[in-house]
């Protein structure tokens, strides 16, 4: 008996609709708690009062809730699919300019960077994920390209784009982010010029997808490396393994302990209101809602995949050998 035999047998699958009708209800609510990215103007303009959800399983059974078919901005969820294409070109090599630590500090900080000379503390935090758009900067003529048509084979999706208004927008007004390049730069862990590096960024963080096919796209995570849709290995079991728990320990930057505490799962968080996260064996988990904490996670999003692990009783499972 497979793990995924296990879990069918384990589960009772029509009671996942009925945990997505509860969240919906609970979540109504709760419009107006928090806020709307607006540090990237473009983000300001979107519709506060969205709230979206995607189970997919390893099955191929997929469920969705509320407005799991709108597009969104997937911002810092990008970082999550940029780091998977560099770990697979560079291999361990990565870890000489990238560390592996929670940095406890928010995404955009820049403290850390001066004492430890040019290294991100992990892949997720904006330091990070520009050196990870370096290694693909210097890899890829069109970056923004390789990385839909990556995505585009994981979702099974022949349309996804990235947003030129928000790409515009958000390099506009890309100071900070500009100042970290520059930064890592000056310590030697920048191969590319700042404005190269900045530009595939911020047309990274404007690729556009919705929850359904979110859940898609990171399913190889739950399965060992396999995107079954393409029959890709996208990573071997072993880095699949280790790149959930980088998601677990930094994937939503100074809130990866709450989160952890709250939910228990590797997951990846965006400024656009949207998480994907990953039940290994199982499948994952996709919800956008686009008002976030303090913290810059979407505060519907962490409720509603707290609820989800609360009365679905997933991280509970144990494994059956
Ligand atoms: N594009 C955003 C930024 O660099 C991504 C941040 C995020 O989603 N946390 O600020």
């Amino acid at each position: 008996m497979t793990n995924n035999d296990t879990f069918l047998t384990q589960t009772r699958t029509p009671k996942i609709e009925k945990w997505l009708r509860t969240i919906e209800a609970e979540i109504t609510p709760m419009f107006g708690r928090g806020k709307v990215a607006d540090y990237i103007p473009a983000l300001a303009r979107v519709n506060a009062r969205q709230f979206g959800m995607a189970i997919a399983l390893v099955n191929g059974e997929q469920y969705t809730a509320g407005d799991a078919h709108t597009l969104f901005s997937s911002q810092s969820i990008s970082k999550l699919f940029t780091f998977v294409l560099a770990l697979k070109i560079e291999g361990d090599a990565i870890w000489q300019r990238i560390g592996r630590e929670p940095s406890g500090n928010a995404f955009n900080s820049m403290v850390q960077l001066e004492s430890e000379r040019g290294i991100p503390r992990n892949p997720f935090i904006n330091a990070g994920a520009l050196v990870v758009t370096d290694i693909l900067t210097s890899r890829y003529a069109h970056l923004d390209l390789a990385l839909l048509s990556f995505l585009q084979r994981l979702t099974g999706s022949a349309n996804l784009n990235w947003s030129p208004e928000v790409a515009k927008s958000e390099l506009e007004t890309a100071h900070r982010n500009m100042a970290m390049a520059y930064f890592m730069k000056s310590f030697g862990n920048l191969a590319n010029t700042p404005q190269a590096v900045l530009d595939n960024y911020c047309k990274q963080c404007a690729t556009e997808m919705s929850c359904a096919q979110l859940a898609q796209a990171a399913m190889f995570l739950a399965n060992d490396g396999l995107d079954v849709g393409s029959g890709d290995q996208v990573l071997s079991p072993e880095a699949t393994r280790r790149v959930n728990a980088l998601l677990l320990t930094c994937g939503a930057y100074d809130a990866a302990g709450d989160y952890a505490y709250r939910i228990g799962l590797p997951l990846k968080t965006g400024v656009g209101g949207g998480i994907v996260a990953v039940v290994p064996n199982v499948g994952t988990i996709a919800v956008w809602s686009p008002e976030l904490d303090a913290k810059g996670n979407s505060l519907i999003g962490g409720y509603a995949l707290e609820r989800f692990m609360q009365l679905s009783g997933w991280g509970r499972l144990s494994l059956t050998m």
